[in-house]
Protein backbone atom coordinates (compact mmCIF):
# COMPACT_ATOMS: atom_id res chain seq x y z
CA UNK A 1 0.00 0.00 0.00
CA UNK A 2 1.55 3.15 -1.05
CA UNK A 3 1.40 5.61 1.99
CA UNK A 4 0.76 8.71 -0.42
CA UNK A 5 -2.52 7.52 -0.16
CA UNK A 6 -2.89 8.78 3.20
CA UNK A 7 -1.98 12.65 2.65
CA UNK A 8 -4.15 14.04 5.72
CA UNK A 9 -1.82 11.46 7.79
CA UNK A 10 1.47 12.35 7.74
CA UNK A 11 2.46 10.24 10.61
CA UNK A 12 1.79 7.30 8.19
CA UNK A 13 5.19 7.49 6.23
CA UNK A 14 6.78 8.06 9.82
CA UNK A 15 5.10 4.72 10.27
CA UNK A 16 5.78 3.13 7.66
CA UNK A 17 9.32 3.97 8.08
CA UNK A 18 9.31 2.38 11.34
CA UNK A 19 10.29 5.36 13.29
CA UNK A 20 9.39 6.39 16.38
CA UNK A 21 6.71 9.09 16.79
CA UNK A 22 4.15 10.04 18.54
CA UNK A 23 0.82 10.87 17.41
CA UNK A 24 -2.22 12.89 18.71
CA UNK A 25 -5.64 11.74 18.16
CA UNK A 26 -7.47 14.41 16.07
CA UNK A 27 -10.50 12.93 16.53
CA UNK A 28 -10.15 13.11 20.46
CA UNK A 29 -13.77 14.48 22.12
CA UNK A 30 -15.06 15.33 25.51
CA UNK A 31 -15.46 12.49 27.24
CA UNK A 32 -19.63 12.86 28.18
CA UNK A 33 -20.19 13.34 23.90
CA UNK A 34 -17.66 10.09 22.92
CA UNK A 35 -19.42 8.30 25.49
CA UNK A 36 -23.43 8.01 24.23
CA UNK A 37 -21.88 6.96 21.09
CA UNK A 38 -20.50 4.14 22.45
CA UNK A 39 -23.35 1.25 22.66
CA UNK A 40 -21.71 0.07 26.01
CA UNK A 41 -22.29 1.33 29.51
CA UNK A 42 -21.29 1.59 33.15
CA UNK A 43 -23.51 -0.90 33.38
CA UNK A 44 -21.99 -3.45 31.53
CA UNK A 45 -18.39 -2.91 33.42
CA UNK A 46 -20.73 -3.34 36.90
CA UNK A 47 -22.23 -6.69 35.68
CA UNK A 48 -18.37 -7.64 35.05
CA UNK A 49 -17.35 -6.55 38.68
CA UNK A 50 -20.15 -8.27 39.91
CA UNK A 51 -19.55 -11.70 38.27
CA UNK A 52 -15.84 -11.35 39.62
CA UNK A 53 -16.98 -10.80 43.10
CA UNK A 54 -19.35 -13.95 42.77
CA UNK A 55 -16.38 -15.81 41.78
CA UNK A 56 -14.27 -14.16 44.35
CA UNK A 57 -14.52 -17.47 47.18
CA UNK A 58 -13.57 -19.83 44.34
CA UNK A 59 -10.48 -17.69 43.06
CA UNK A 60 -9.53 -17.69 46.70
CA UNK A 61 -10.13 -21.36 47.24
CA UNK A 62 -8.13 -22.44 43.81
CA UNK A 63 -5.21 -19.90 44.07
CA UNK A 64 -4.56 -19.63 47.52
CA UNK A 65 -2.10 -16.75 46.48
CA UNK A 66 -5.34 -14.27 46.27
CA UNK A 67 -6.61 -14.91 49.92
CA UNK A 68 -5.19 -11.12 50.77
CA UNK A 69 -7.24 -9.42 48.31
CA UNK A 70 -10.34 -11.81 49.34
CA UNK A 71 -10.20 -13.68 46.06
CA UNK A 72 -9.75 -10.84 43.92
CA UNK A 73 -7.30 -11.07 41.43
CA UNK A 74 -5.60 -6.98 41.71
CA UNK A 75 -2.38 -5.51 41.17
CA UNK A 76 -0.53 -2.86 43.71
CA UNK A 77 0.41 0.33 42.31
CA UNK A 78 3.64 1.81 43.14
CA UNK A 79 5.09 5.44 43.41
CA UNK A 80 8.37 5.04 41.36
CA UNK A 81 10.42 7.81 42.39
CA UNK A 82 13.80 6.38 41.29
CA UNK A 83 12.79 4.87 37.95
CA UNK A 84 11.32 8.90 37.55
CA UNK A 85 14.76 10.09 38.31
CA UNK A 86 16.80 7.81 36.24
CA UNK A 87 14.55 8.79 33.29
CA UNK A 88 14.88 12.13 34.24
CA UNK A 89 18.34 12.29 33.72
CA UNK A 90 18.86 10.31 30.68
CA UNK A 91 15.86 12.58 28.80
CA UNK A 92 16.44 15.93 27.88
CA UNK A 93 12.56 16.75 29.17
CA UNK A 94 10.26 14.45 30.65
CA UNK A 95 6.92 15.59 31.94
CA UNK A 96 6.75 16.80 35.37
CA UNK A 97 4.60 15.22 38.05
CA UNK A 98 4.38 11.93 40.13
CA UNK A 99 5.16 8.68 38.31
CA UNK A 100 3.59 5.56 39.41
CA UNK A 101 3.55 1.76 38.00
CA UNK A 102 0.57 0.12 37.86
CA UNK A 103 1.90 -3.68 38.42
CA UNK A 104 -0.49 -5.96 36.49
CA UNK A 105 2.96 -7.42 35.68
CA UNK A 106 2.53 -9.00 39.88
CA UNK A 107 -1.14 -10.04 39.04
CA UNK A 108 -2.10 -13.44 40.98
CA UNK A 109 -2.59 -16.70 38.27
CA UNK A 110 -1.29 -15.79 34.78
CA UNK A 111 1.52 -12.72 35.52
CA UNK A 112 0.05 -10.34 32.98
CA UNK A 113 -2.89 -7.80 32.14
CA UNK A 114 -4.58 -11.00 30.63
CA UNK A 115 -5.50 -11.75 34.18
CA UNK A 116 -7.70 -9.57 33.98
CA UNK A 117 -9.70 -9.99 30.63
CA UNK A 118 -8.82 -13.81 29.87
CA UNK A 119 -9.71 -14.91 33.35
CA UNK A 120 -12.98 -12.90 33.29
CA UNK A 121 -13.99 -14.36 29.93
CA UNK A 122 -13.33 -17.93 31.15
CA UNK A 123 -15.12 -17.81 34.47
CA UNK A 124 -18.16 -16.35 32.49
CA UNK A 125 -18.57 -19.11 30.46
CA UNK A 126 -18.12 -21.73 32.77
CA UNK A 127 -21.17 -19.51 34.90
CA UNK A 128 -23.21 -19.71 31.83
CA UNK A 129 -22.76 -23.67 31.42
CA UNK A 130 -23.21 -24.15 34.77
CA UNK A 131 -26.43 -21.98 35.28
CA UNK A 132 -27.72 -23.44 32.01
CA UNK A 133 -27.20 -27.34 33.53
CA UNK A 134 -28.97 -26.38 36.56
CA UNK A 135 -25.93 -26.74 38.73
CA UNK A 136 -25.05 -23.47 40.46
CA UNK A 137 -27.19 -20.35 41.52
CA UNK A 138 -26.20 -16.94 41.26
CA UNK A 139 -26.59 -16.74 45.21
CA UNK A 140 -24.70 -19.88 45.23
CA UNK A 141 -21.16 -19.95 47.05
CA UNK A 142 -18.80 -20.52 43.88
CA UNK A 143 -16.04 -21.92 46.29
CA UNK A 144 -18.16 -25.06 45.25
CA UNK A 145 -17.23 -25.19 41.61
CA UNK A 146 -13.06 -26.65 42.56
CA UNK A 147 -15.58 -29.41 43.71
CA UNK A 148 -14.74 -32.64 41.96
CA UNK A 149 -18.31 -32.88 39.98
CA UNK A 150 -18.06 -29.42 38.85
CA UNK A 151 -14.70 -30.19 37.38
CA UNK A 152 -16.34 -33.51 35.65
CA UNK A 153 -18.86 -31.25 34.34
CA UNK A 154 -16.88 -28.52 32.83
CA UNK A 155 -14.34 -31.48 31.27
CA UNK A 156 -17.01 -32.22 28.55
CA UNK A 157 -16.11 -29.02 27.32
CA UNK A 158 -13.10 -27.07 25.65
CA UNK A 159 -12.07 -23.93 25.76
CA UNK A 160 -9.64 -22.76 22.88
CA UNK A 161 -8.18 -19.38 21.90
CA UNK A 162 -5.17 -17.96 19.47
CA UNK A 163 -2.32 -16.48 21.37
CA UNK A 164 0.93 -14.26 20.98
CA UNK A 165 1.86 -15.91 25.31
CA UNK A 166 0.16 -14.13 27.58
CA UNK A 167 -3.31 -14.60 26.75
CA UNK A 168 -2.64 -18.35 25.78
CA UNK A 169 -1.26 -18.23 30.27
CA UNK A 170 -4.41 -16.34 31.63
CA UNK A 171 -7.07 -19.10 29.75
CA UNK A 172 -4.91 -22.07 29.83
CA UNK A 173 -4.05 -21.67 33.84
CA UNK A 174 -8.22 -20.75 34.61
CA UNK A 175 -9.69 -23.22 32.08
CA UNK A 176 -7.42 -26.04 32.92
CA UNK A 177 -8.27 -25.29 36.96
CA UNK A 178 -11.87 -25.36 36.02
CA UNK A 179 -11.28 -28.91 34.36
CA UNK A 180 -11.89 -27.73 30.98
CA UNK A 181 -9.91 -29.01 27.96
CA UNK A 182 -7.76 -26.70 26.76
CA UNK A 183 -6.01 -26.11 23.49
CA UNK A 184 -4.05 -22.57 22.93
CA UNK A 185 -2.91 -21.80 19.45
CA UNK A 186 0.76 -19.96 19.36
CA UNK A 187 2.03 -17.46 17.19
CA UNK A 188 5.24 -18.00 15.93
CA UNK A 189 6.19 -15.06 18.25
CA UNK A 190 5.60 -16.69 21.70
CA UNK A 191 8.37 -17.52 23.56
CA UNK A 192 9.46 -20.90 24.48
CA UNK A 193 9.00 -21.02 28.36
CA UNK A 194 5.41 -19.84 27.97
CA UNK A 195 4.69 -22.81 25.70
CA UNK A 196 6.53 -25.23 28.12
CA UNK A 197 4.20 -23.68 31.41
CA UNK A 198 0.87 -24.31 29.68
CA UNK A 199 2.41 -28.19 28.46
CA UNK A 200 3.01 -28.65 31.97
CA UNK A 201 -0.72 -28.02 33.05
CA UNK A 202 -1.70 -30.56 31.07
CA UNK A 203 -2.83 -27.50 28.08
CA UNK A 204 -2.71 -28.96 24.75
CA UNK A 205 -0.32 -26.05 22.67
CA UNK A 206 -0.64 -25.51 19.20
CA UNK A 207 2.55 -24.34 17.06
CA UNK A 208 2.21 -22.06 14.08
CA UNK A 209 4.56 -20.76 12.09
CA UNK A 210 2.71 -17.12 11.08
CA UNK A 211 1.24 -14.84 13.30
CA UNK A 212 -1.14 -13.75 16.00
CA UNK A 213 -3.76 -13.06 13.12
CA UNK A 214 -2.85 -16.76 11.96
CA UNK A 215 -3.08 -18.47 14.98
CA UNK A 216 -6.38 -16.98 15.44
CA UNK A 217 -7.31 -18.52 12.46
CA UNK A 218 -6.74 -22.03 12.38
CA UNK A 219 -7.78 -22.21 16.09
CA UNK A 220 -10.89 -20.54 15.50
CA UNK A 221 -11.54 -23.04 12.20
CA UNK A 222 -10.96 -25.83 14.48
CA UNK A 223 -13.06 -24.61 17.52
CA UNK A 224 -15.92 -23.60 15.78
CA UNK A 225 -16.38 -27.46 14.30
CA UNK A 226 -16.50 -29.01 17.71
CA UNK A 227 -19.79 -28.12 19.47
CA UNK A 228 -18.44 -28.68 23.09
CA UNK A 229 -15.55 -26.06 21.75
CA UNK A 230 -15.90 -22.33 22.58
CA UNK A 231 -13.57 -20.16 21.40
CA UNK A 232 -12.01 -17.09 23.10
CA UNK A 233 -11.49 -14.44 20.29
CA UNK A 234 -9.25 -11.81 21.49
CA UNK A 235 -10.17 -9.27 18.52
CA UNK A 236 -13.84 -9.06 19.16
CA UNK A 237 -15.21 -10.12 22.60
CA UNK A 238 -17.02 -7.86 24.77
CA UNK A 239 -16.82 -9.88 27.83
CA UNK A 240 -12.91 -9.91 27.50
CA UNK A 241 -12.84 -6.01 26.80
CA UNK A 242 -15.16 -5.92 29.84
CA UNK A 243 -13.32 -7.63 32.23
CA UNK A 244 -10.15 -5.26 31.46
CA UNK A 245 -12.72 -2.26 31.97
CA UNK A 246 -12.71 -3.17 35.69
CA UNK A 247 -9.28 -2.32 36.06
CA UNK A 248 -10.43 1.39 36.38
CA UNK A 249 -12.49 1.30 39.80
CA UNK A 250 -9.60 -0.92 41.27
CA UNK A 251 -7.12 1.84 40.24
CA UNK A 252 -9.62 4.96 41.64
CA UNK A 253 -10.00 2.93 44.50
CA UNK A 254 -5.81 2.68 44.74
CA UNK A 255 -5.18 6.08 43.52
CA UNK A 256 -7.79 7.45 46.42
CA UNK A 257 -6.36 5.29 48.80
CA UNK A 258 -2.81 7.24 48.59
CA UNK A 259 -4.42 10.40 48.61
CA UNK A 260 -4.03 11.44 44.75
CA UNK A 261 -6.37 13.74 43.67
CA UNK A 262 -7.58 13.19 40.36
CA UNK A 263 -9.42 16.89 38.58
CA UNK A 264 -9.49 19.42 35.99
CA UNK A 265 -5.61 20.40 37.72
CA UNK A 266 -4.61 17.35 38.71
CA UNK A 267 -4.75 15.69 35.56
CA UNK A 268 -4.05 11.50 35.58
CA UNK A 269 -2.00 10.38 32.72
CA UNK A 270 -2.13 6.65 31.69
CA UNK A 271 0.10 5.12 29.35
CA UNK A 272 -0.94 1.44 28.34
CA UNK A 273 1.43 -1.00 26.07
CA UNK A 274 -1.32 -2.01 23.07
CA UNK A 275 -1.29 -5.54 20.99
CA UNK A 276 -4.48 -6.31 19.30
CA UNK A 277 -6.16 -3.35 21.64
CA UNK A 278 -8.58 -5.42 24.27
CA UNK A 279 -6.59 -4.85 27.16
CA UNK A 280 -5.57 -1.10 26.34
CA UNK A 281 -9.08 -0.42 25.31
CA UNK A 282 -10.93 -1.85 27.82
CA UNK A 283 -8.99 -0.23 31.17
CA UNK A 284 -9.44 2.94 28.49
CA UNK A 285 -13.53 2.69 28.30
CA UNK A 286 -13.33 1.90 31.92
CA UNK A 287 -10.99 5.11 33.35
CA UNK A 288 -13.39 7.27 31.29
CA UNK A 289 -16.17 6.62 32.19
CA UNK A 290 -14.53 7.18 35.80
CA UNK A 291 -12.49 9.94 34.95
CA UNK A 292 -13.66 11.60 31.90
CA UNK A 293 -11.44 14.26 30.66
CA UNK A 294 -9.36 14.38 33.79
CA UNK A 295 -7.92 11.38 32.66
CA UNK A 296 -5.43 11.26 29.23
CA UNK A 297 -4.73 7.93 28.25
CA UNK A 298 -1.84 7.12 25.62
CA UNK A 299 -1.05 3.52 24.08
CA UNK A 300 2.55 2.17 23.09
CA UNK A 301 3.34 0.24 20.14
CA UNK A 302 6.62 -1.21 18.91
CA UNK A 303 8.10 0.45 15.76
CA UNK A 304 7.25 -2.34 13.70
CA UNK A 305 3.87 -3.29 14.89
CA UNK A 306 1.90 -0.04 15.61
CA UNK A 307 -1.40 -1.51 14.87
CA UNK A 308 -3.71 0.21 16.54
CA UNK A 309 -1.55 3.75 15.70
CA UNK A 310 -1.83 2.85 11.80
CA UNK A 311 -6.23 2.05 12.06
CA UNK A 312 -6.53 4.91 13.87
CA UNK A 313 -4.51 7.25 12.18
CA UNK A 314 -5.74 6.26 8.80
CA UNK A 315 -9.27 5.42 10.06
CA UNK A 316 -9.12 2.28 8.12
CA UNK A 317 -9.43 0.54 11.21
CA UNK A 318 -9.02 -3.20 10.94
CA UNK A 319 -9.15 -2.85 7.23
CA UNK A 320 -5.33 -2.50 7.11
CA UNK A 321 -2.15 -4.35 8.66
CA UNK A 322 0.99 -3.09 9.53
CA UNK A 323 2.50 -5.43 6.87
CA UNK A 324 -0.18 -3.33 4.20
CA UNK A 325 2.53 -0.51 4.79
CA UNK A 326 5.56 -2.45 4.63
CA UNK A 327 6.53 -3.33 8.04
CA UNK A 328 7.64 -6.72 9.69
CA UNK A 329 5.67 -7.10 12.30
CA UNK A 330 8.40 -8.60 14.57
CA UNK A 331 9.22 -7.39 17.70
CA UNK A 332 11.34 -8.47 20.87
CA UNK A 333 7.70 -7.49 22.85
CA UNK A 334 6.18 -10.55 21.97
CA UNK A 335 2.85 -9.83 23.72
CA UNK A 336 1.95 -6.37 21.05
CA UNK A 337 3.36 -8.59 18.25
CA UNK A 338 0.34 -7.92 16.62
CA UNK A 339 -0.14 -6.11 12.71
CA UNK A 340 -3.61 -6.16 13.07
CA UNK A 341 -5.95 -4.04 15.45
CA UNK A 342 -9.44 -5.32 16.60
CA UNK A 343 -11.83 -3.19 14.73
CA UNK A 344 -14.00 -4.30 17.78
CA UNK A 345 -11.86 -2.19 20.01
CA UNK A 346 -10.55 0.78 17.44
CA UNK A 347 -14.46 2.05 17.12
CA UNK A 348 -15.41 2.07 20.63
CA UNK A 349 -11.81 3.95 21.86
CA UNK A 350 -11.74 6.34 18.64
CA UNK A 351 -12.79 9.26 20.62
CA UNK A 352 -11.37 8.31 23.88
CA UNK A 353 -8.00 7.68 23.63
CA UNK A 354 -5.46 10.95 23.30
CA UNK A 355 -2.85 9.64 21.35
CA UNK A 356 0.25 7.04 21.33
CA UNK A 357 4.10 7.08 20.76
CA UNK A 358 6.23 4.01 19.13
CA UNK A 359 8.95 2.83 20.58
CA UNK A 360 12.19 1.10 18.77
CA UNK A 361 12.65 -2.56 20.58
CA UNK A 362 16.25 -1.92 22.16
CA UNK A 363 14.97 0.73 24.27
CA UNK A 364 12.35 -1.91 25.88
CA UNK A 365 15.89 -3.93 27.11
CA UNK A 366 17.20 -0.66 28.20
CA UNK A 367 13.82 0.33 30.26
CA UNK A 368 13.82 -2.99 32.09
CA UNK A 369 17.72 -2.74 33.63
CA UNK A 370 16.65 0.98 34.92
CA UNK A 371 13.42 0.13 35.92
CA UNK A 372 15.46 -2.68 37.90
CA UNK A 373 18.56 -1.21 39.07
CA UNK A 374 16.71 1.94 40.69
CA UNK A 375 13.09 0.11 41.83
CA UNK A 376 14.05 -3.64 42.19
CA UNK A 377 11.19 -4.52 40.02
CA UNK A 378 11.46 -6.61 37.22
CA UNK A 379 8.72 -6.71 34.16
CA UNK A 380 8.79 -8.30 30.66
CA UNK A 381 10.18 -6.38 27.37
CA UNK A 382 6.82 -5.50 26.29
CA UNK A 383 5.63 -3.84 29.58
CA UNK A 384 8.96 -1.87 29.35
CA UNK A 385 7.23 0.35 26.42
CA UNK A 386 5.12 2.55 28.94
CA UNK A 387 8.08 3.43 31.17
CA UNK A 388 9.12 6.49 28.53
CA UNK A 389 6.16 8.09 28.29
CA UNK A 390 7.23 11.20 30.27
CA UNK A 391 10.07 11.82 27.81
CA UNK A 392 8.22 10.80 24.72
CA UNK A 393 5.55 13.08 25.26
CA UNK A 394 7.05 15.97 26.44
CA UNK A 395 9.69 15.84 23.43
CA UNK A 396 6.74 15.57 20.85
CA UNK A 397 6.29 18.92 19.17
CA UNK A 398 2.84 19.06 19.61
CA UNK A 399 2.75 18.16 23.29
CA UNK A 400 2.34 21.92 24.42
CA UNK A 401 -0.69 22.06 22.00
CA UNK A 402 -2.14 19.28 23.29
CA UNK A 403 -1.74 20.79 26.96
CA UNK A 404 -3.13 23.82 25.91
CA UNK A 405 -6.15 22.66 24.29
CA UNK A 406 -6.98 20.77 27.66
CA UNK A 407 -6.18 23.65 29.86
CA UNK A 408 -3.11 21.82 31.50
CA UNK A 409 -0.40 24.09 30.47
CA UNK A 410 -0.18 25.59 34.10
CA UNK A 411 -0.85 22.00 36.12
CA UNK A 412 1.44 19.83 35.07
CA UNK A 413 3.44 19.85 38.29
CA UNK A 414 0.24 18.38 39.68
CA UNK A 415 -0.06 15.35 37.06
CA UNK A 416 0.03 11.86 38.03
CA UNK A 417 1.44 9.38 35.46
CA UNK A 418 0.36 5.93 35.72
CA UNK A 419 2.70 3.56 33.80
CA UNK A 420 1.02 0.13 33.00
CA UNK A 421 3.27 -2.69 33.15
CA UNK A 422 1.43 -5.25 31.63
CA UNK A 423 3.94 -8.41 32.12
CA UNK A 424 6.70 -10.09 34.05
CA UNK A 425 5.70 -12.08 36.93
CA UNK A 426 5.39 -15.59 35.43
CA UNK A 427 8.78 -15.03 33.56
CA UNK A 428 11.49 -17.65 34.33
CA UNK A 429 14.84 -17.17 36.32
CA UNK A 430 16.56 -17.74 33.08
CA UNK A 431 14.62 -16.33 30.82
CA UNK A 432 15.27 -12.91 32.99
CA UNK A 433 18.51 -13.31 32.97
CA UNK A 434 18.97 -13.35 29.39
CA UNK A 435 16.90 -10.95 29.50
CA UNK A 436 19.55 -8.70 31.72
CA UNK A 437 21.95 -9.60 28.67
CA UNK A 438 20.19 -8.34 25.70
CA UNK A 439 21.76 -5.55 24.19
CA UNK A 440 20.38 -4.39 20.90
CA UNK A 441 21.66 -1.55 18.30
CA UNK A 442 19.97 1.29 18.20
CA UNK A 443 21.07 1.86 14.69
CA UNK A 444 21.64 -2.04 13.52
CA UNK A 445 19.81 -3.57 10.47
CA UNK A 446 15.88 -3.69 10.62
CA UNK A 447 14.62 -6.62 13.48
CA UNK A 448 13.70 -9.45 10.07
CA UNK A 449 14.30 -12.28 11.53
CA UNK A 450 12.31 -13.81 14.58
CA UNK A 451 12.70 -12.62 17.92
CA UNK A 452 14.67 -16.04 18.68
CA UNK A 453 17.26 -15.76 15.82
CA UNK A 454 17.28 -11.69 16.80
CA UNK A 455 18.27 -12.33 19.98
CA UNK A 456 21.01 -14.98 19.66
CA UNK A 457 22.77 -12.79 17.13
CA UNK A 458 22.90 -9.53 19.30
C1 LIG B 1 -1.48 -8.73 25.71
C2 LIG B 1 -0.49 -7.81 26.24
C3 LIG B 1 -0.61 -6.43 26.06
C4 LIG B 1 -1.66 -5.74 25.25
O1 LIG B 1 -2.95 -6.28 25.29
P1 LIG B 1 -3.84 -6.36 23.97
O2 LIG B 1 -5.17 -6.74 24.46
O3 LIG B 1 -3.22 -7.38 23.07
O4 LIG B 1 -3.78 -5.01 23.34
C5 LIG B 1 0.37 -5.64 26.63
N1 LIG B 1 1.39 -6.16 27.32
C6 LIG B 1 1.53 -7.48 27.52
C7 LIG B 1 2.68 -7.99 28.32
C8 LIG B 1 0.59 -8.35 26.99
O5 LIG B 1 0.74 -9.66 27.19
Amino acid sequence: MNTDMFPNAPIVREIAAAKECVWFNPQLRPAEEALVSIPYTRADVDDAAKRLARFAPYIQRCFPETAADGGLIESPLTEIPHMAEYLRAINPICLPGRMFLKRDSDLAVAGSVKARGGIYEVLKHAETLALEAGLLRETDDYAKLADPEYKAFFSQYEVAVGSTGNLGLSIGIMSAALGFRVTVHMSADARQWKKDLLRSKGVCVMEYDGDYSEAVRQGRALSDADPMSYFVDDENSVDLFMGYAVAAERLERQLAAQGILVDAEHPLFVTIPCGVGGAPGGITFGLKLIYGDNVHVFYVEPVQCPCMLLGLATGLNNKISVQDVGLTGKTHADGLAVGRPSGFVGSVIRELLSGEYTIADYRLYDLMRGLLSTEQIFIEPSSCACLSAPAMLAAAPEMGAYLEAHGLSGCMGNATHVLWATGGRLVPEAVRQEYAQTHLFSTGEPLTASPETNRKRS
